[in-house]
């Protein structure tokens, strides 16, 4: 599924880099290494920049790293990340094929009775983030992102995203040719019987739609002269 390799070609870009993508986002990720744009900074192990293939059509966005994450720095390698991996698989994809990664790159958590609890990335850190963010799909330059949850939704696609009647929608974006949403696999982990079975097809079938507009991508000519 992944665009043939650009890899002999070099570009100057706005991030300040030259060469490949995996070059251009190694440089970035370096920068983000150090970043102290926020609070997290003081409690991470390590920043999750992000991982799969910079040549990738299709990028993933989660909300924020987890314990495992943090502790391992690579994106979806929990629950949620078995989860999503099972579904990509259903769809004939693996990480080699997509970018995975984050609205915010370090692990937000509250510390509850002495223990350590994942909570959701305020405003103030999903902002500090963004510039990372952005840098990283403007070297990808992804066909299509798919956003996993609401909070990825309300800043790639539109603020106040709903996600029970605007799930699967594709929406023409800034970011991309085309993004929609679908459900969290840990939202999904969450669920129960049916409930979690209902939610996790949908997941598939959203990977589904997003692999085929990926495919539709591709064909539409490209707009721009340069
Ligand atoms: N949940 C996320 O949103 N991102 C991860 O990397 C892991 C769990």
């Amino acid at each position: 599924m992944a665009e043939e390799s650009d890899s002999t070609f070099t570009e100057t870009s706005s991030d300040g880099g030259t060469g490949t993508k995996a070059e251009r986002l190694q440089h970035v990720a370096a920068r983000a290494a150090t970043c102290m744009a926020c609070d997290l900074a003081a409690t991470r192990t390590q920043v999750v920049f992000g991982d799969g293939n910079p040549e990738a059509p299709l990028m993933l966005v989660g909300e924020a790293p987890g314990m495992h994450e943090d502790a391992t720095g690579k994106p979806f390698v929990g629950r949620a990340g078995v989860l999503l991996d099972a579904c990509l698989r259903e769809n004939g994809i693996s990480r080699k094929h997509i970018y995975i990664t984050n609205l915010v790159r370090c692990r937000p958590f509250t510390t509850e009775s002495g223990a350590a609890r994942n909570r959701p990335p305020t405003q103030e850190e999903i902002n500090a983030c963004r510039p990372w963010l952005e840098q990283t799909i403007d070297i990808i330059q992804p066909l299509v992102i798919l956003c996993l949850g609401a909070p990825a939704a309300n800043v790639l696609i539109h603020k106040g995203f709903k996600m029970s009647q605007e799930r699967g929608q594709w929406f023409e974006g800034r970011y991309a040719r085309y993004v929609a949403a679908t459900w969290h696999p840990a939202y999904i982990l969450r669920l129960q019987g049916d409930a979690y079975e209902a939610a996790r097809r949908e997941l598939v079938a959203d990977i589904a739609a997003a692999r085929q507009k990926v495919i539709e991508a591709k064909r539409e000519p490209k707009l721009t002269l340069f």
